[in-house]
This record gives structure tokens, sequence and C-alpha cells, in this order.
């Protein structure tokens, strides 16, 4: 038998008391649980960490970002104070990046006010050492309700992929939600709850789908979308929204647990590893729209980047660049732009308040 996590203990024993708990629920305490949830007490992030984010990989992923805020600042009608929001700020690593590369336009600059939301203290705190520098406001708060008001915006990477998802199931007799459970042996399994679902919450894309088919909906992902399109519509402004997913819904399971770097069973280790699902951008695009938003896009990161001049800031970056650092910055954009890696999995998508227009690079009508 395996040494169990402390989380996986205090689990098994609730499970025991008063019954089977959804995934949806098991996905939140594995990454929030305040006393032993995945981001709340250590740094999950780097070499020595589970995984590597896209600003993690390179600074030129948040320099790109930095440039289209500047410049959706500029299409607001450069306002003298907005709000520059950053939901799940990880290490702070992209913020950080992305006012060096604000400084293109020193009115932007001046205008800005950080407000950084992040769930984990332990994360805000790595935030503030990687933000010391920075001689601009910052704020912190733990959920985005706290954000006051005001001209926004908004960047999220790798946030709504961590955000709790309900699996629901396809069985003879109906769709089942999806339920982690106690076995015989005392160990926790995956099973499915007794009775089915309405049929009003079985999404209209999942209708006709065979027995054993799995529908992923995040009623999570959606409060949250919806709250940012709410936001943006009632004080102006714009979001980029960076995850990996799926432009188009469909059933499939992609619920995934990382945990040193390698794929494991998503009950391996409670609160030690990184539990996501991928995110289904034509759903999430609802949300923001619900919230009386626009959404552009999605476009991949690979268009995204290059649109957003990637290659001739490698270039720039080279120039001065001894040579075993040139080897590294090719290594470093091909990752975030080759399709076999982040390029096409990752996907970008930008909600803006109704009257802003399309921005750059969104215009674009052709499919990625
Ligand atoms: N954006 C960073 C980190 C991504 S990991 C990067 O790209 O490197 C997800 C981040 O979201 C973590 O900082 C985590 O603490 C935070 N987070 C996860 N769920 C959250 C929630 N419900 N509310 C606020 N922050 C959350």
């Amino acid at each position: 038998m395996n040494i169990k996590t402390p989380l996986e203990e205090k689990l098994i024993a609730e499970i025991a008391q008063d019954g089977p708990i959804s995934v949806e629920q098991f996905m939140g305490r594995c990454l929030g649980d305040p006393l032993y949830g995945y981001y709340m007490g250590k740094d999950p992030f780097g070499r020595g960490g589970d995984f590597i984010t896209a600003p993690e990989v390179s600074q030129m992923f948040g320099e790109a970002i930095g440039v289209w805020l500047a410049t959706a600042w500029q299409m607001m009608g450069s306002p003298k104070k907005v709000h520059l929001i950053e939901l799940g700020p990880g290490r702070g690593t992209l913020m950080a990046d992305m006012l060096r590369a604000a400084n293109v336009l020193p009115e932007f600059v001046e205008a800005i006010e950080v407000h950084m939301v992040d769930m984990s203290p332990a994360l805000r705190k790595v935030q503030g050492e990687t933000l010391k520098g920075v001689a601009l406001d910052v704020h912190w708060h733990q959920r985005f309700e706290q954000v006051p008001a005001g001209p926004s915006l908004i960047v999220a990477n790798e946030f709504f992929d961590a955000l709790a998802v309900r699996q629901i199931v396809r069985a003879e007799g109906g769709w089942f939600e999806r339920m982690v459970g106690v076995d015989d042996a005392g160990e926790l399994c995956l099973m499915l709850a007794d009775k089915p679902v309405a049929n009003a919450e079985v999404p209209g894309w999942a209708r006709e789908a065979e027995v054993g088919a799995v529908a992923e909906i995040s009623p999570q992902r959606q409060a949250m979308a919806e709250q940012i399109g709410k936001h943006i519509t009632k004080h102006g402004g714009a979001g980029l929204i960076i995850d990996y997913g799926h432009a188009l819904s469909f059933a499939g399971d992609t619920f995934q647990a990382v945990y040193r770097h390698k794929f494991v069973d998503v009950l391996h280790r409670p609160g030690q590893s990184d539990l996501t699902s991928h995110v289904d951008f034509q759903e999430l695009a609802k949300g923001f729209e619900d919230g009386g938003a626009a959404v552009h896009g999605p476009r991949t990161q690979q268009a995204f980047l290059i649109a957003m001049g990637l290659r001739e800031r490698e270039a720039v970056l080279k120039k001065k660049a001894p040579a075993r650092t040139r080897i590294m910055l090719s290594k470093q954009a091909n990752r975030l732009v080759s399709d076999k890696e982040m390029g096409h999995l990752f996907k970008v998508i930008a909600v803006t308040d109704a009257s802003l227009g399309t921005p750059h690079p969104f215009g674009d009508p052709t499919h990625d």
C-alpha cells in the first residue's frame, strides 16, 4: 500500500462518513484546500517543480503581451488611470515582463495600477519578491470581486485550466456525474453517481454521444468568465486569456494530473500533483458574452505571438548575445510557438467591452 498524502487521508475519512464527492469537488479540494491544497503551500513552477508555464519559458512571452496591452490601452482612449489585473499570476514573472515591455509607451506605464489576484498565500509572497523592483502601486487580492471599479486590462495565463471541472459520463440510462469514492481496499476510486443528472444539465453538443463518452462542464469557469465580462462591460477595457484547450466544444476526458513533469493518474498524490483540464474556449466565450462583453478569437498561441513580433524580438535579443545564449533563445521561442509544443494546443482570446472594436491580431478572419 502506498503512503497516503495528508489530503488523501482527510478525503478518505470524509467520504467514509458523508459519501462520495464529485470530480469537481475533488479537483477544487486538491488545488485549493486551505491546509493541503496544491497551490496553497508551495511554488510548483520551474525545473524543480511540476511544470513550466510560458512566462517561465521565456521573457519574450510576457513582452509580447505587454505590447498587446499598450495597444489595447490606446484603443480605450488612453485613460489616465487603468487597472492592470492579472488572475493567477504564479510567480509574478509575466507581470514583471509585461511591465518592462510596456515601457515602450511611458504614458501607459504612468496610468497603470497593478492588481494581482491569487488565492495562494505562498504564491502571493513569491510575486511580492518578483515585483520588488517595480515602482508602481501593486495591490493583492484573493478574489477577483475584490478588485476596485475602474477601466481595466485583464490578463490570465493558465488560470482557467486550474478552475474545477465537472465530468458527466454517458452510460445506459443517462448521463451520470463522475464521483470520487472509496473502494473496498480503502483507496480512493473513480465511480459514477447512483442517479443520472437532469437532462437540462447535459450540454447540447454532448446529447448524441455514445455510452462511455465524457462531457466536461465547469460552472466555476463560466461564473468567472461572466464576472470578467460584466466588469469589462461596466468599467471599460479588455482582457487577454491564454490557456491550453480546444476552440470548439466536444465530448472527451481531458482531466489530468502532473507530478514532477510527468502525467500521472488523477488520483495520484492528492494535493501534491497538479490537476487541470483543457479549457473549452467555445463555452468560455459564452460566459464572457453572458457578462455583456465581446469575444475575439481564439487564435493559436503560435499565430498570436508571431503576429505580435516574437521572431523580431528574438532577433533583437540574439544580436548582442553570445552563441550559447542565441541557441537558448531559439529553443525558447520554438517551445512557445512550434506545432508540437505550445504553439497549437495553447489558444488566446481577447475579451473587450463591446464598444472597443477588434484588437490586433484578432481581426484576421482566417482560421489558424
Ligand atoms: N499564470 C501563472 C501561473 C499559472 S498556475 C503562469 O503562467 O506561470 C495557476 C495560478 O492560479 C496559481 O498562481 C494559483 O495560485 C492561481 N489560482 C488557481 N485557482 C485560483 C482561484 N480559484 N482563485 C485565484 N487564484 C487561483
